[in-house]
């Protein structure tokens, strides 16, 4: 059983020697428990934070454990009444190869699910907080300007996609000439904005001549800079993610702004509600679960997936997260089916 486990906390961005690679062996089953064999592993920002032992809203792994993570498996061996030999579940077995489970928490994908890693994807996690974020928090409405950040990213894809189908002119935001013309040609978003031009600021307030309703944010930074003067009275800010500073050791140098934000939320009655998706809306996975299947059924939704092969690959994939090099929802194929 190959495992990836925490060797070390990175200081700032997290290096190969923050994780080893451990050959142990299967677990044994025992009663009224699985044992599963994972096929996709999904890579996601949040696994920053479980590296940290800083206070979160879930706790680190300890050193030496096992890297936390969602994964799509096949049950290999069951003495679980509820679950067949075969059959695939969408689980939480971690960065290796064999899990055990007692079924607690374990969704059932059936015996030939079509695409059974969108499950970790644009019908799971991602895709859950984009919709969740977008339309319980952003509240958009028909000619709103939603901006959104890591815009071909696997939230914010989903964000803009479903801004458009409500109505937004819909602006996005993204690290490169490639992912921008992606955003607009194959995404549909009315523009792109790349992060890493010189005048960004300039080029984002241009593309919102009539200011900004909803922006969802992912990013935090430069991003957030660039945007704040240009969010609109009532404006409304889902605040999903802010990865340009997990990897932060101290705050950012220069004046501090917090009283002239704070200003600016105030005059401008501005909404801003942070989210944990399962915590906050767990409740409403169904409602999103079938939406989203009519809109891929529809073909409304076009998803992307970052495909990664080899479970010994996963660290370098994942310092490369945090550094804008996935191009789409980061998946990791650890196991032929
Ligand atoms: P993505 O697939 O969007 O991948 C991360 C992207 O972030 C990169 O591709 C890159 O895109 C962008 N990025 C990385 N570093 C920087 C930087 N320094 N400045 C600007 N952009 C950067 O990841 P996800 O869609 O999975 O996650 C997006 C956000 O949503 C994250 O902040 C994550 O923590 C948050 N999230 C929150 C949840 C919640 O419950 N609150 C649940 C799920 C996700 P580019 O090259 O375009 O810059």
């Amino acid at each position: 059983n190959r495992q990836i486990v925490l060797a070390s906390r990175p200081t700032g961005a997290p290096t190969p020697d923050n994780f080893r690679l451990e050959n142990n062996s299967i677990p044994t089953v025992k009663d009224g428990e699985v044992l599963l064999r994972s096929v996709y592993l999904s890579l996601d920002p949040y696994m920053r934070g479980r590296m940290s032992d800083a206070k979160s809203y879930a706790d680190p792994v300890a050193i030496g454990e096992t890297m936390v993570g969602g994964t799509v498996c096949q049950v290999v061996e069951s003495n679980h009444p509820n679950f067949d030999k075969g059959e695939w579940v969408l689980g939480f077995t971690g960065w290796q190869d064999y899990g055990i489970s007692d079924g607690e928490g374990l969704i059932k994908m059936g015996m030939n699910p079509s695409h059974p890693s969108y499950a970790l994807g644009v019908m799971g996690m991602p895709g859950f907080t984009a919709y969740m974020g977008l339309l319980d928090i952003g509240q958009p409405k028909e000619g709103d300007t939603l901006v959104v950040a890591a815009a071909t990213g696997a939230v914010g894809s989903m964000v803009g996609q479903i801004g458009k189908l409500k109505g937004c002119r819909v602006i996005g935001v993204a690290g490169g000439e490639e992912k921008c013309r992606y955003a607009t040609e194959q995404l549909g978003f009315d523009a792109c904005i790349d992060h890493k031009a010189e005048d960004f600021a300039e080029q984002l307030a241009a593309a919102c001549e009539q200011g900004i309703d909803v922006y969802f944010e992912n990013v935090g930074g430069k991003v957030f800079d660039a945007v704040l003067p240009l969010l609109n009275t009532g404006a409304r800010v889902p605040l999903c993610g802010l990865i340009s500073q997990y990897n932060a050791t101290s705050l950012p140098e220069g004046p501090d702004r917090m009283s002239m934000l704070m200003a600016q939320l105030l005059i401008k009655r501005i909404k801003m509600q942070g989210f944990i998706i399962f915590d906050d809306y767990g409740h409403r996975y169904g409602e999103f679960a079938s939406q989203m299947t009519q809109w891929l059924s529809e073909g409304k939704i076009h998803y992307r997936e970052h495909l990664v092969e080899g479970l010994e690959n996963a660290p370098e994939a994942f310092i490369g997260l945090l550094e804008g090099k996935n191009f789409g929802k980061l998946v990791v194929k650890t196991n032929e089916p």
